[in-house]
């Protein structure tokens, strides 16, 4: 068989291995818990339910106008105003089927072969390889200083004349670390200057703890949607626990649209009309639910921060929003995804290694499941790893012995 040299080039995630060693151990009767789900557990809102319901019902399932149907568009036009404060005509809103599918459009319309795309470690493990796809070039910034945290001066030095697109998540997935306003408003404000495009992926947007208010990035600059270079991608996956109807979209200027609609009529025609439904029942019916979720997983998020801090000599940033940490596992080993598959062997818990993230030496663990399963499966890292853990635990009704350390 020949492959294209591009196809070739584009890594599966290591996770995506492991993931099927998991459901394997599962379906032999094993006890794995997974701490490295990336989507809530919630039920789906009734509202979205009983909008794609009616949608089904009404037999009317048919193409629909490529950019979104006009009705989705106004709630994400009403989502955009009230939460950004920015008014949005129809024509700078593109629906997609998932965010990953708006910022794979947003790149494919704008990055030229060899155009550089800066992304911020540790970054989305899709960033670098729909880059790629796109024939562009993916330019890491890691902070120097550890954090998650990064600094104008660095993401300055990494510019250059190829420099096209920016992205910055924050809330970032995999840290949970939200960037400042200060930051923020710096960065709008460079990319405004230097005429650079800044992708705010948002996708984790009010999934944010301790009293915090999402920051939009309009705030910082005086152009309207049709001169910034503020491009807005959201979507109802992870607001709403909503990730198998597959809907994202995106908030550009009018040209911008225009190209990812030609694009994606090429692709996929359109999103699909009962998930339109379902997003438009999200975002029209009652807010409570995205407040029941952000507050069971502030909950989770406090559980998992208590029982990593008697974990020895792992640290970890405290999250401030989405629904992952980062703890630095660098105590243990240097290898992460040497790490991860030992603890699922050892352990059966399913963790995802740091590499996957640009981040080396730690795992990223979701809290977004049960409390129960963030408890125990911490207990089962500990009782893996750290020596003053005791070295005999359950692991379902299995008493097991630690031998290794
Ligand atoms: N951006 C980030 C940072 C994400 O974590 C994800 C989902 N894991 C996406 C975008 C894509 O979300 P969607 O389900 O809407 O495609």
């Amino acid at each position: 068989m020949s492959i294209s040299r591009l196809a070739s080039s584009i890594n599966e995630s290591p996770t995506l291995a492991m993931n099927e060693k998991a459901r394997l151990l599962r379906t032999k009767g094993d006890p794995v818990i997974h701490l490295g789900g990336g989507e809530p557990k919630n039920k789906a809102p009734i509202t979205a339910v009983l909008a794609s319901a009616a949608k089904l019902r009404s037999g009317d399932i048919k193409y629909a106008p490529t950019d979104g149907l006009p009705s989705l568009k106004k709630a994400i036009i009403r989502y955009t105003e009230e939460h950004y404060g920015r008014l949005a005509s129809a024509d700078n809103v593109i629906v997609s089927t998932g965010a990953k599918q708006s910022i794979y459009n947003l790149l494919f319309s704008l990055v030229n072969p060899q155009d550089e795309v800066i992304i911020l470690a540790p970054y989305w493990v899709s960033y670098p390889e729909m880059i790629k796809m796109v024939y562009g070039i993916p330019v890491v910034v890691t902070p120097e200083d550890g954090t998650f945290q990064p600094r104008m001066e660095e993401i300055e030095e990494a510019v250059s004349s190829y420099t096209k697109i920016i992205i910055i998540n924050s809330p970032n997935n995999p840290s949970g670390v939200m960037y400042p306003e200060e930051f923020i408003a710096d960065i709008v404000d460079y990319c405004e200057r230097k005429g650079i495009y800044l992708i705010f992926d948002d996708i984790y947007h009010r999934l944010i703890f301790d009293g915090r208010q999402p920051i939009s990035p309009y705030r910082f600059t005086d152009s309207d949607i049709e001169n910034t270079r503020v491009i807005v991608v959201n979507g109802i996956s992870k607001l709403y626990g909503l990730t198998g109807f597959r809907i994202g979209w995106t908030i550009a200027n009018r040209k911008l649209v225009e190209v990812m609609t030609i694009i994606q009529s090429q692709v996929t025609s359109c999103p699909s009309v009962v998930s339109q439904a379902a997003a438009d029942g999200a975002l029209s019916g009652m807010q409570s639910v995205v407040e029941n979720l952000r507050l069971t997983i502030q909950n989770n998020r406090d559980v998992m921060l208590q029982e990593l801090r008697s974990f020895s000599d792992v640290n970890v940033t405290k999250p401030s929003g989405t629904f992952y940490c980062l703890p630095d596992f660098r105590a243990y080993s240097g290898d992460s995804l040497e790490l991860a598959n030992f603890l699922l062997e050892k352990a059966l818990v399913v963790t995802v290694p740091g590499i996957d993230f640009g981040m080396e030496g730690y795992l990223r663990l979701s809290y977004c499941g049960s409390v129960k399963d963030v408890t125990e499966g911490i207990e089962r890292l500990k009782w893996a790893l750290d020596p003053n853990a005791p070295n005999e635990i359950y692991i379902g009704d299995r008493k097991l012995i630690r031998d290794w350390l």
